[in-house]
């Protein structure tokens, strides 16, 4: 071989490229001398792809220069002039695939917003904007269902026009409704080139910036401790176990603060519901320049933040879970607030937690993570080993008393024919009287839950789920919560046509009718997720309550978190039931937080406050320790229940959900899977095939299997190959959930 041959040899670099498309697989391709300065891992480049050599955009992951033995295919191009990931990043992004059990391809495009995937500058777009009113347009409305109605609205309300994929966003919806009104030419489709970076959005002026609050003592300690270990530069997580309104959100700031001073950045991760101009303010007012993410963002504002955030301008990311991946360039420190909701977990591939990314993200650049909560979620108590806890609320205010009313015996006694016994009747009237704000929890929207024919016994069902209708009174509909099925109202029995079918349960919307008419002096003003539909409606709801111009606050769990308003004075919980009685290991967790939550929404200011309960499980663990505030007590009784089952926070968990629209082969596919599993180890437990607690769901029925061991690590190894090998009939497919949180 010729030296300069050789040479040249010396000098290739192979690049390792992975697809969005073909997930999971890593190619090497050529790096052409001219791109060897340029390329860097982390950015995106053409490359040929197949037999047509079909010019395809991937991701370079790295860049090698291995023993040239096979004939490469040389890269095409470079797309992007910066890195988009960092080396860190792509180490999270690799360890994210491999816990989850999830192509790299698939967690690089979730790990990047579509605003940045998209190739950056002008580009020609679809986008959907309302038809101007017209009589005939007006006739049209009369038609529209609901969701329509929603879309509609959602669009006219939004200061451009939109993409259908943003507006499915926005408005929550599939593409059927958006669809539907283009056919009634309620909404009209037109292509613009639209710049990928929003330019219009008004930049509202910075805040007065806001002096920090004097710590009390506890504030202090904690502070220290957690600066203590910025300062040494290295990993650490802390648990900050604080009761509501012990004051950590100003730790979380003074401690941002330090990481500020010392030239570094930080996230704050909040669930979505928490992601109030509230709660941002109170961020906003103490630095220069704070992004907020949050999923209404367009693509274009989404890309435009993206770049701000890695141009290393901002300073504190505040933002729902997806911000655990804001490319802050020096980031000093992660927070996440309510550690222990469940929103924190990603329900569609990849599956990710973002507590554990976050710990991994922090333990990758040897920063501290902090979780926040007054309840803790099981296995963040469990697995962390600092703690610092804060048992008492800021200006010495009391928590406030909880009682618990045995619905059993009220019912028995027949008190009331609705929603609201005499207790907690009694309870509202003397907090109204004493001018006092009242919020009332109630975990189940629609007017009757349940519709059923006294003479057959028919229970009125969703044809596509394995669930019953919901009737909504304001429409007169039968609905399904899941597939949006819905039929009128039925007066007679589908199956016997027995005139005088029952309707039953109660939902918010009947909720709120016996308010209005055993209160009806009081305003009252419902919340859940019929009635926050649009852009704002939460914030507007809420600034009517803070007002003052709202007595009776109810909803759904919407209502239960992080709300800080003093004038409340009683929280009532309806029935504190509708979580315990689910099939998951879960339900008394998630009933205690929901119940500890609800009950801090009270005792917030000079008033006091009080919590009524009705319950038809008054000596249940979860409900009375919740009515003590006590935490402790719960987790001592809990944990040995987990520990006893072979449970988590004892052992790694991963359940696999099968589905297909035919019953027997979906079944017989799940049956085959679960046999694959010869466990080497004993302690690889293997639960299932047995039909989900949804075993129907959009016409897709549903199998599951769970498979529990102490040792995540082999747990994971073995379904990982398991996976690779298994051939998956057509019109049937699995998901697999690694530490599943959603066990319906
Ligand atoms: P948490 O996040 O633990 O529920 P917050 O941080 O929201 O508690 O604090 C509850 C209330 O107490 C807020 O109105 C906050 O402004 C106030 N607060 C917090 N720390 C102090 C302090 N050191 N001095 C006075 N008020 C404080
Ligand atoms: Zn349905």
């Amino acid at each position: 071989m010729p030296p300069w041959e050789i040479d040249d040899l010396k000098n290739r670099k192979v690049a390792k490229i992975v697809f969005p498309t073909l997930y999971g697989a890593v190619l090497d391709y050529l790096v052409p001398p001219q791109m060897v300065q340029k390329l860097e891992p982390g950015m995106r480049v053409m490359v040929p792809l197949g037999k047509g050599n079909k010019p395809t955009a991937a991701y370079c992951v790295d860049i090698k220069s291995p023993p040239l033995t096979v004939q490469l295919k040389p890269l095409l191009s470079i797309i992007d002039d910066r890195r988009l990931l960092d080396d860190k990043m792509l180490e999270l992004t690799r360890w994210i695939a491999d816990y989850y059990l999830c192509p790299f391809g698939q967690v690089l495009e979730a790990v990047l917003p579509a605003g940045v995937r998209s190739q950056a500058g002008t580009r020609l777009t679809t986008v959907l904007y309302p038809a101007p009113l017209t009589p005939q347009s007006a006739d049209a409305k009369t038609i529209l269902t609901k969701k329509q109605f929603h879309v509609l609205d959602v669009l006219r309300q939004s200061p451009e026009p939109l993409t259908s994929g943003e507006l499915q966003h926005a408005a929550k919806c599939s593409p059927a409704p958006i669809d539907g009104l283009k056919r009634l030419k309620l909404v009209l489709v037109k292509t613009v080139r639209r710049n990928s970076v929003s330019t219009g959005e008004l930049v509202p002026p910075p805040p007065q910036l806001v002096a920090p609050l004097t710590l009390n003592a506890d504030q202090k300690r904690v502070l220290t401790e957690i600066v203590s270990t910025v300062q040494d530069r290295k990993h650490e997580t802390f648990l900050l176990h604080g009761i509501t309104g012990s004051g950590k959100t100003e730790v979380y700031i003074q401690a941002i603060q330090e990481v500020v001073r010392r030239r570094k950045q930080a996230i704050v991760l909040v669930p979505e519901i928490s992601l109030t101009p509230q709660t941002v303010g109170r961020f906003k007012s103490r630095f220069d320049n704070v992004a907020v993410l949050h999923s209404h963002l367009t693509d274009a504002e989404r890309h435009r933040q993206w770049m701000s955030i890695i141009s290393g301008e901002v300073q504190v990311v505040v933002g729902a879970r997806s911000a655990v991946f804001a490319p802050l360039p020096k980031l000093g420190l992660i927070v996440i607030d309510e550690e222990h909701e469940h929103s924190f977990k990603q329900d569609t591939a990849p599956r990710y937690h973002a507590r554990d990314v976050a710990r991994k993200r922090a333990e990758l650049l040897s920063i501290p993570l902090i979780l926040g909560s007054a309840t803790p979620a099981l296995e963040t108590y469990q697995l962390t080993t600092r703690t610092l806890s804060m048992p008492q609320r800021v200006k010495n205010l009391r928590l406030p008393d909880v009682q618990i009313v045995d619905l059993r015996e009220e019912v028995r006694q027949r008190t009331t024919r609705g929603a609201i016994h005499r207790q907690l009747y009694r309870a509202v009237y003397e907090a109204l009287r004493n001018k006092g704000q009242v919020i009332l929890l109630l975990n189940r929207r629609g007017f009757s839950t349940h519709i059923q024919c006294p003479a057959c016994g028919e229970v009125v069902k969703c044809p596509n789920c394995d669930v019953t209708l919901i009737h909504h009174r304001s429409e007169e509909i039968a609905l399904c919560h899941y597939c949006d099925y819905q039929i009128p109202a039925p007066a007679r029995c589908p199956k016997c046509n027995f005139l005088g079918i029952n309707y039953s349960g109660f939902g918010t919307q009947k909720l709120e009718a016996e308010i209005k008419s055993r209160f009806p002096d009081a305003t009252v003003l419902r919340m859940d997720t019929d009635t926050m539909q649009g852009p704002g409606a939460h914030e507007r709801a809420l600034t009517r309550f803070r007002n003052g111009e709202v007595n009776i606050l109810l909803g759904t769990q919407m209502i239960a978190k992080g709300l800080d308003f003093p004038n409340v004075t009683l929280v009532g919980v309806i029935n504190a039931d509708t979580a315990l009685n689910l099939p998951d290991f879960r339900a008394a967790e998630k009933t205690f937080h929901l119940l500890t939550q609800v009950a801090g929404r009270t005792g917030r200011g000079d008033k006091g406050g009080r919590v009524i309960i009705q319950t038809f499980s008054p000596d249940h663990p979860a409900i009375t320790a919740a009515s003590k505030h006590d935490y402790e007590r719960f987790v001592k009784q809990e944990l040995p229940v987990r520990k006893s089952l072979g449970y988590p926070p004892f052992s790694s968990m991963i359940r696999i959900v099968v589905r297909g629209e035919d019953e027997r082969k979906t079944l017989e596919f799940a049956q085959t899977l679960a046999a694959e599993f010869v466990p080497q180890k004993k302690e690889l437990r293997i639960l299932g095939p047995a039909p989900a607690p949804f075993a129907k769901l959009r016409n897709f029925y549903r199998f599951h299997i769970h498979l529990h061991c102490p040792d995540g690590e082999y747990l994971r190894e073995t379904v990982r190959d398991v996976s690779k090998e298994l051939k998956v009939p057509n019109g049937v497919q699995y998901v697999i959930d690694v530490d599943p949180v959603d066990m319906l």
